[in-house]
């Protein structure tokens, strides 16, 4: 199975043979289907990965978010929780962790990411402000829309390009900045909405000299810089392995110095924080946190829990610590990179270089014959799961959205299809079972055609929506 030309863990890393720095106590079985049962699933789903039974999936790789495996010690932290309406002891442990390992002052606890989103969007966002951004997130982007803001996008033109090779495809243009800056006037961006890594990109990584040369030009202006923290932790892997100075710095050490050039975050727990549901806000500014605090209330609980039990906070606080070991993160974005050679040395145009979470399967290359319109990542992500019962989903022109202002799809550049792997989950040989599947739907490309939508929610449309073939 493995291709000879390719060259060894330890070929690549100086050293031996590499393993998971973890065994395996409790296993959860699943279901393989036959590809008549798939063929029932995909049409009663609508053609739309998110609207499958999980019990009909071989191999989850929909996403990374809140699919991870817990340790554990993580699980013995679920029987310590502390389900005080008011003061858990959890919430302070959670506190702790952030405040150690993230570096921000204060901490407001969330049910998860897009809770944050949201109480950060409403406290800052006014009408007619400009939000920039290295790349959208489809929950960010909503929540500033809909607080009466317009995002703008300001990464680096390489991070558009599939096959680009630049080893920071996350960082900031600081001229396409500087000109919204200067175009708009600096009292109307109430923050820079930075992302480390970035998901839509291919969770591609911000570099330490981006970050830094950022904060001196929001310095300038006087402008905030706010932290989408999901997966920093797997973008301070990047810096450690690709940055000048940062080789011998640890994952825990990276991290800190780069939230150090921010004014706080928001936080999805439910990725890098190993934990299944969960997330924060954290910031240094007291006046904001007086805001944020005031509106967890309204929005998602108490200001000690913001909608997590008090067993989940103590899981995260946990989560935190083991998030930053590093060879926790080598062994997680090692397996992500072991998937990508294997499609890579068959040829299949993926994303590169491969990002921390996720390989990106090039839609827009493997279907060149179908035009964008048609959805040719929907109609890629579906051919999968027919295939072998594995669960990808659509980066492309669905989880783009219309363009709240034309009502037209607005068109990315990037037409993907999104193999997310759960933290601690899967091994290597699903891994080359996924590799196989990719490689026979690839191998039938030319017989594919598109699709059409039948159904269209008004929000975040790709959770919902429905399609099918072009007859
Ligand atoms: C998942 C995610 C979010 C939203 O978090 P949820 O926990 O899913 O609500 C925000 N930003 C990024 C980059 C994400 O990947």
């Amino acid at each position: 199975m493995i291709n000879p030309k390719l060259k060894t863990m330890g070929e690549q890393f100086g050293r031996r043979s590499w393993a998971e720095p973890w065994k395996i106590k409790m296993v959860e079985p699943i279901r393989m289907t036959s590809r008549e049962e798939r063929q029932e699933g995909m049409e009663q789903a609508g053609y739309n990965t998110f609207l499958l039974r999980s019990e009909d999936v071989y191999i989850d790789l929909l996403t990374d978010s809140g699919t991870g495996a817990m340790s554990d010690r993580q699980w013995a932290g679920i029987m310590l929780g502390d389900e005080a309406y008011a003061g858990s002891r959890n919430f302070y442990h959670l506190e702790e962790a952030v405040q150690s390992y993230y570096g921000y002052r204060y901490v407001v606890p969330t049910h998860q990411g897009r809770g944050a989103e949201h109480l950060m969007s409403r406290a800052l966002i006014k009408p007619g402000h400009y939000i920039p951004g290295n790349m959208y997130f489809t929950t960010t982007r909503v929540h500033q829309e809909i607080a009466g803001g317009t995002f703008v996008d300001v990464i680096i033109d390489e991070a558009h390009d599939p096959a680009n090779l630049h080893p920071f495809k996350g960082n900031v243009d600081l001229d396409k900045l500087d000109e919204l800056i200067k175009g708009v006037g600096p009292e109307n961006i109430p923050y820079i909405s930075l992302a480390g890594t970035v998901n839509m990109a291919g969770g591609q990584p911000v570099s330490m000299a981006n970050v830094r040369a950022l904060r001196g030009l929001c310095d300038r202006y006087g402008v905030r810089i706010y932290l989408d923290a999901t997966r920093m932790v797997e973008n301070a892997f990047f810096i450690q392995e690709r940055e000048e100075g940062y080789g011998d710095k640890s994952i825990a050490a990276i991290l800190i110095e780069f939230c150090s050039f921010t004014n706080g975050a928001w936080m999805s727990a439910k990725k890098d924080n190993l934990v299944n549901i969960g997330g924060w806000l954290a910031v240094n500014d007291s006046d904001l946190f007086d805001m944020l605090r005031n509106m967890v209330v309204v929005y998602e609980g108490l200001h000690t829990y913001g909608g997590m039990a008090g067993r989940d906070m103590e899981a995260l606080a946990i989560g935190i610590t083991e998030a930053v070991n590093d060879d926790h993160v080598r062994s997680r974005i090692e397996q992500v990179r072991y998937l990508g050679d294997l499609l890579t040395n068959w040829d299949i145009p993926i994303v590169k270089p491969v990002g921390g979470h996720a390989i990106f399967l090039d839609a827009k290359s493997i279907y060149s014959h179908i035009p964008q319109d048609h959805f040719p990542a929907q109609t890629l992500a579906a051919e999968l799961y027919l295939d072998s019962g594995i669960r990808g989903m659509e980066r492309g022109i669905v989880s783009a959205g219309r363009d709240p202002k034309t009502g037209d799809h607005r068109y990315p550049a990037l037409e993907l299809t999104r193999l997310a792997i759960p933290r601690r989950v899967y091994t290597q040989a699903h891994m080359d079972v996924t590799a196989e599947s990719v490689k026979a739907v690839y191998d039938a490309r030319e017989q594919m055609r598109g699709m059409k939508m039948v159904y269209e929610p008004k929000y975040l449309r790709f959770f919902q929506a429905r399609f099918e073939h072009i007859t």
